[in-house]
């Protein structure tokens, strides 16, 4: 230790280094983020990017997985002034032909716009939504031992297919096939690579559950009730403050990075094992 400290240093604001930050400090433990952007949030940031009073959601926007998540439920985070707006329909995804499918709250409504494909799709989504909140802890929080094996084992029967192979199986017509492909294609993968298809399940799931909801006043708005959250538990965030290298941070027991791996190597490639470097790396 290089001086008294902190308990513990965060890196990045995003929100799992406030989350991170808030377990922290709600603990009794003393910690600060260290952030490099001239405000926090990381994916939760708001911006005037067009014109002056036009405020745009630069990178996240819509909130299911915030929303069921048992962590940020469990915050209160309402009383530090987030409050979320829920739309008619969670989501449309436009087709070609300048018609739209709709995903309604309600499974059977849902089902109603489907046509042929409505009963697959209340079998799926009706039985995934009722159990919506037993699912929560073990889909959205770290890899442990799961709380519900079979709910879990259940959906990953259906979760471990490429999302193009649960589609061309289970529906048979081109409007719910394009709805689970927008959701699934929010993995990121592939639609034809293995697990692809867990996505659009879990987000199709949370739709039916509770919502789509977005952020009023933006998703910066979310950030800014995480760091209230976070001050009034004792830890605070530094903005402003790009940090190089884990060297140079003030000493504390733990530095936890909310970082990319690539930049996990450039501040603490050292402090790595060798064989670990080249393939946090490759990472994209
Ligand atoms: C285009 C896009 C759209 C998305 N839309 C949604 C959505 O609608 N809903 C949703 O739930 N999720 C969405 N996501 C995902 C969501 O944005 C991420 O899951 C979330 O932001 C990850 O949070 P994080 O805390 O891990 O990291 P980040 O939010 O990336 O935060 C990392 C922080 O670290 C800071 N930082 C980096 N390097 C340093 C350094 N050297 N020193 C100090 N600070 C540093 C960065 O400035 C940043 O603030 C979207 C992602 C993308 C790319």
């Amino acid at each position: 230790m290089r001086d008294a400290g902190h308990d513990a240093v965060v890196v990045g604001s995003g929100p799992n280094g406030l989350a991170a930050a808030i377990t922290l400090a709600r603990a009794g433990r003393s910690v600060v983020v260290y952030e490099a952007a001239t405000t926090w949030g990381g994916g939760l940031r708001t911006e005037e990017l067009t014109l002056p009073g036009f405020r745009h959601d630069v990178c996240a926007t819509a909130f299911p997985l915030a929303a069921a998540s048992p962590f940020f439920r469990q915050l209160s985070l309402e009383d530090y002034g987030l409050s979320w707006v829920h739309p008619d329909a969670p989501l449309a995804h436009p087709l070609d032909d300048g018609t739209a499918v709709v995903l309604e709250r309600s499974v059977a409504a849902t089902a109603a716009g489907l046509g042929s494909d409505g009963a697959a799709w209340e079998r799926i989504f009706g039985a995934l939504s009722a159990r919506a909140e037993m699912l929560a802890h073990d889909l959205l929080g770290p890899l442990r031992v799961p709380r519900h094996p079979v709910a879990l084992a259940r959906f990953g029967v259906l979760g471990l297919l490429p999302a193009r192979t649960l589609a061309r199986t289970v529906f048979s017509g081109e409007r719910a096939r394009a709805l689970f492909a927008g959701l699934a294609a929010h993995s990121m993968l592939a639609l034809d690579q293995p697990v692809s298809a867990a996505i659009g399940l879990v987000l199709g799931m949370y739709a039916h559950a509770v919502g789509w909801p977005f952020v009023r006043g933006g998703a910066q708005a979310l950030a800014d009730a995480l760091v209230a959250c976070l001050r009034a538990a004792g830890g605070d965030v530094v903005t402003n403050h790009p940090v190089e290298s884990v060297d140079a941070l003030p000493a504390a027991r733990q530095v936890l990075l909310d970082l990319t791996p690539r930049q996990v190597v450039a501040l603490a490639g050292e402090r790595l094992r060798p064989r670990a470097r080249p393939r946090l790396r490759r990472d994209r």
